[in-house]
């Protein structure tokens, strides 16, 4: 299943007859196209999406791998938009599965009416626009197309997969499969020996669900995480009343912290407080469920410095308490960056999966992957490995990758990916010079996900309305604001944790990409003052013509 290195660019395919005519384009169908086809459609908009999948979701229909769930709380990541969808559906459980996931993607796009304007099997291969006629051109890989003179690109940020060049990785002659493509019929494991690459947020919550039932697992550990428990619950009768009573309460706090969780920042230091009730707080924390371990915790627990390593060496004490062999213990605890500056994964058991007698751990930062064999795979140092199904949890081309598998053309010929060589150049992830009416709103946001992209939604949805409403044709961002913003990034990301690891944040994940943050430094109340700044200012930093 497994058949390329990476995710590669389709060929510009042949028009295959009329070109269909909207106002706006939007690509991709999960949370955030689903949002934009909804808004589009209120302003009266003609619009239509193109969705590589056959259903929506995005990530929430890619991700069936077994185990694949939020690590936010289910009711803050659901729409707000809509009081009458937030009172209809309840979600049962506090950090809701991939399957529920999906089925809320299809209820939301049902309940609004959505799926006729949405065009499934369909991946845009390219978009080019015309300068004469302000309009984008956006090819298929069946060769449809479809013309409009705005495109909003809600492609996701971790949507991309990745896999390692490996070589002789085509070779395999097992089942294999990339965790974003994991098959919608499901892989048998029962009994089965099976090998798994990768320990990022991804193998985590995969890994204690299929150790359930294989005859022999052996994971691939490159870098060890800070994996911390979920505690997961079904969601009581009480706690679902609360929580539809509580829906403004709950997103008006969200929307009030940095990363649009529901959790504050203690305001005190971890280095003001004495020893005891320091570590008072970090157990009556760990025994919480989700982020709140750390996003409740001293505030400068998530920043550079002092309190995250005495944080750290907390949560690597609470690793070595629960693995037996205490070589592969050590094996399992992080120690070569800082707390929180990756995404923590949030496991179920995860640990404990290393006690197990048919589990084995293997270390590939000192003996890397080789090749992929027919049966298997071999380290460099030559042991060589069998297996009935060998797992790629190896991540993503985050932010910019899934923008590069489009050949995106704009004024003068100018190619994004060319643009994006050394890092994504646009005005607040949004808009780049010389693509005008694009909206990159895949590259402008992290953090609790719909919480940001919502607001988003809203901004590049009601940006595209005063264009109409005011006469105007175009709006693109100018080479000073997005200079500005580009610097901006760069020197005021170098202070934030995100920037800190070998990660996705910062594209250090992927062999050749230009390392730099992908996303904006600022907290999501900051991003949304400065977007309203904007409007305020008559979409100052823009050209409107
Ligand atoms: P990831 O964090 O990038 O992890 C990829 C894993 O593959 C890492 O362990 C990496 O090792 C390993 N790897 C890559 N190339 C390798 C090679 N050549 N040899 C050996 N190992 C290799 O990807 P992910 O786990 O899919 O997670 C990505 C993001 O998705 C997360 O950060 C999170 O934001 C999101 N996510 C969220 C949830 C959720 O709970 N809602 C769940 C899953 C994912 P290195 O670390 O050494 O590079």
């Amino acid at each position: 299943m497994v058949t390329s290195a990476q995710e590669t660019p389709a060929a510009a395919p042949q028009s295959g007859g009329n070109v269909d005519e909207f106002e706006v384009i939007v690509i991709g169908a999960g949370v955030t196209g689903l949002y934009s086809l909804y808004r589009l459609r209120q302003l009266g908009f003609t619009a239509m999406s193109f969705e590589e999948g056959d259903g929506v979701g995005g990530t929430w229909y890619w991700n069936r791998y077994p185990g694949a769930r939020f690590d936010s709380e289910s009711y803050t990541y659901g729409y707000s938009f809509s009081q009458e969808l937030l009172q209809e559906w309840e979600w049962k459980e506090h950090y809701s599965a991939q399957p529920e996931n999906e089925r809320y993607l299809n209820y939301v796009a049902d309940k609004f009416d959505l799926r006729p304007f949405i065009r499934f099997n369909s991946r845009v291969a390219s978009l080019v626009y015309d300068v004469d006629a302000n309009r984008w051109v956006a090819t298929t890989d069946d060769g449809y197309q479809a013309r409009a003179q705005f495109v909003i690109t809600a492609i996701g940020i971790l949507s991309a997969r990745y896999v390692p060049d490996f070589e002789g990785l085509e070779s395999y002659e097992g089942i294999s499969t990339h965790t974003n493509r994991w098959p919608k019929e499901g892989v048998d494991m029962v009994g089965k020996k099976v090998g798994i690459i990768g320990t990022g947020a991804t193998a985590v919550q995969i890994i204690p669900e299929i150790a359930k039932d294989v005859g022999h697992l052996t994971v691939f550990q490159r870098t060890a995480n800070y994996c911390v428990p979920l505690r997961n619950s079904q969601i009581d009768d009480e706690t679902q009343a609360y929580i539809k009573a509580h829906y403004p309460e709950i997103f008006e706090q969200c929307m009030a912290t940095p990363g649009s969780f529901m959790h504050m920042f203690d305001t005190r230091s971890a280095l003001a407080v004495p020893e005891e009730e320091k570590l008072e707080q970090y157990e009556r924390l760990w025994a919480e469920p989700g982020f709140k371990k750390w996003l409740s915790n001293f505030y400068d627990v998530m920043m550079p410095g002092e309190a995250n390593e005495d944080y750290a060496e907390f949560v690597r004490n609470k690793i070595r308490q629960r693995v037996h062999d205490p070589e592969v213990a050590e094996m399992l605890v992080p120690k070569n960056h800082m707390f929180g500056s990756k995404r923590l994964p949030c496991e179920s058991g995860y640990y404990e999966v290393f006690n197990q007698d048919n589990v084995r751990l293997v270390d590939v930062r000192k003996d890397p992957i080789a090749r992929i064999t027919p049966r298997g795979l071999q380290l460099t140092g030559g042991e060589e490995f069998e297996f009935d199904v060998l797992i790629y949890a190896t991540g993503y081309d985050a932010v910019t990758g899934p923008l590069n598998l489009i050949h995106i053309q704009g004024i003068g010929g100018e190619v994004l990916k060319e643009k994006f060589a050394d890092g994504p150049r646009t005005y607040m992830g949004m808009s780049s010079h010389n693509f005008p009416n694009l909206f990159t709103v895949n590259a402008a946001s992290v953090g609790n996900f719909p919480r940001s992209a919502e607001p988003l939604v809203e901004w590049v949805t009601d940006a595209i309305a005063h264009v109409r409403d005011s006469g105007h044709q175009r709006i693109m961002a100018t080479p000073e604001a997005e200079a500005e913003w580009v610097r901006h990034m760069k020197e005021d990301g170098e202070a934030i944790l995100r920037t800190q690891a070998d990660s996705w944040f910062v594209g250090a994940n992927i062999p050749g990409k230009a390392r730099v943050l992908l996303t904006a430094p600022d907290t999501a109340p900051v991003m949304r003052a400065k977007r309203a700044d904007v409007v305020a200012n008559g979409y100052e930093g823009f050209t409107l013509d």
